[in-house]
């Protein structure tokens, strides 16, 4: 923060940064579009392409009334297939990150990185260091090949890796998908490591209406754990698996599972009213449905295939449109355990040992630390202090193997049924 009060990252006003950045990706994107479609060459992932943009304009961009500034877009052709493969389409990537105004957010995290978010809720762009920017463009073929082969993973979504240059200096943004919709009011949220030191939230992120906590304190806070459908439970545990091999793989490691856990029975007790269905939406009926899902009762199961009915078509439009045909945990309808009328998309069904209906936002964060970069010093040094087993700083296959250890045993937990009867019937 500097002297006015405006947030600053390397010196630059955050809206500086904002504005130069919005130029930058409108002409980025939108050069882009009339280059034909093919396939994906592995040369693409070296591709670096750099445009200036001095203040008074060029003959390919338009004045300013910032400073002259240099925008480097990484890897166009690579990316663009990737936002195509995630069912970005390019005029709703341009108008949410160029034609909207982009929302700072504050970072819980201590790296000092700025995050945006843009008005349509889906993108977050975050400022990463140039090892991280570098990082990534050499992990792109290998997290190709895990989208192709992984369509369940939890990884994050990297729709575009970008440089703002002014000056002697130079910012790196990703821009990645938004896992926490920001409609929903989390009555839990939770940056996990499976690690325990120096894993609780700080009296700062406390103060904050909605902290982001972390292992010690979902230890304290959900000791019960979440519960999940032995079939659901499976899936997850694989694809946690399976994304934790791809990072040890790449030495990575520090990164975390974000997880929003969304009670509704808690909301309906506090008085919240449940969002409004739009047409869109599946599972319009929901409050006239009543009685124990084992049971199948009428109103109940009408509602379910009325959900299962959308939901795959739904999947199928997306398949025409998409390369991988991803299946998410999210989308797979035979795992809906209860319907949730309104509710943003992206969710796992979940239980807390009581019954309470719970909605899961979910993903791993932060993926670019490799620790064949890091200083070998931080490890040694941590390790001496303390127990070296709980430091969060170790190699990447303790790492891996700790954190799921932590979300397989400590956080999810497998039902023995594969549906819960209802303790509370209405949302
Ligand atoms: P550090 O390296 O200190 O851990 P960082 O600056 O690298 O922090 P991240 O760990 O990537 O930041 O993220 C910090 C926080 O920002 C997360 O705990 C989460 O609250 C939020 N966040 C990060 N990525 C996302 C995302 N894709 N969707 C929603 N929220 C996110
Ligand atoms: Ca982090
Ligand atoms: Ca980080």
């Amino acid at each position: 923060v500097d002297e006015q009060g405006e947030v600053t990252y390397k010196k630059t006003p955050s809206s500086t940064l904002m504005a130069s950045l919005q130029l930058g990706l409108q002409h980025s994107i939108g050069g882009l579009e009339p280059k034909p479609r093919r396939d994906i060459l592995m040369t693409d992932f070296n591709v670096i392409e750099t445009v200036d943009f001095p203040s008074g304009g060029s003959a390919i961009t338009q004045a300013h009334k910032y400073k002259d500034f240099t925008f480097t877009t990484y890897s166009p052709v690579a990316f663009r297939f990737f936002r195509e493969a995630f069912q970005i389409k390019a005029e709703d990537y341009l108008l949410a990150l160029c034609h909207q105004s982009l929302r700072e957010l504050s970072n819980p995290g201590a790296s000092g990185s700025l995050f945006y978010l843009s008005a349509d809720d889906e993108f977050i762009i975050k400022t990463v260091q140039k090892k991280e920017a570098v990082f990534l463009q050499k992990l792109l073929p290998g997290y190709y090949l895990n989208l192709t082969q992984n369509k369940r993973t939890l990884l994050p979504k990297f729709f575009g890796l970008y440089q703002y240059k002014c000056g002697g200096v130079k910012i790196r943004i990703v821009v990645m998908n938004n896992l926490l919709p920001s409609s929903l009011h989390y009555h839990w949220k939770f940056d996990l490591k499976g690690s325990t030191y120096k894993r609780r939230a700080s009296p700062a992120e406390l103060e904050k209406k909605s902290p982001t906590f972390k292992d010690l304190d979902f230890n304290t806070q959900l000791p019960e754990g979440l519960w999940l459908p032995p079939d659901k439970y499976d899936i997850l545990n694989s694809t946690l698996v399976r994304d934790c091999q791809v990072l040890e793989s790449f030495g990575i490691m520090d990164y975390s599972l974000l997880l929003g856990v969304y009670n509704v029975d808690e909301a309906v007790r506090a008085g919240e009213p449940p969002p409004t269905p739009t047409t869109e939406t599946v599972g319009e009926q929901a409050g006239a449905a009543d009685g124990d899902m084992t049971g199948g009762g009428g109103g109940e199961t009408d509602e379910r295939e009325r959900s299962r009915t959308f939901l795959q078509s739904r999947i199928e439009a997306r398949k025409n449109f998409s390369i991988f045909n991803p299946e998410t945990l999210a989308s797979d309808t035979d795992l809906q355990d209860f319907p949730t009328p309104g509710y943003p998309e992206g969710y796992i069904q979940a239980r807390t040992k009581g019954g309470d209906r719970l909605l899961l936002y979910l993903g791993v964060i932060d993926i670019l630390q490799s620790y064949r970069l890091k200083k070998r010093l931080e490890h040694g040094f941590k390790s001496i202090i303390t127990d070296g087993d709980t430091v969060s700083v170790h190699n990447p296959s303790f790492y891996a193997q700790r954190f799921l250890t932590f979300l397989n045993d400590v956080v999810f937990k497998k039902d023995r049924v594969k549906i819960r009867p209802r303790r509370n019937s209405t949302i």
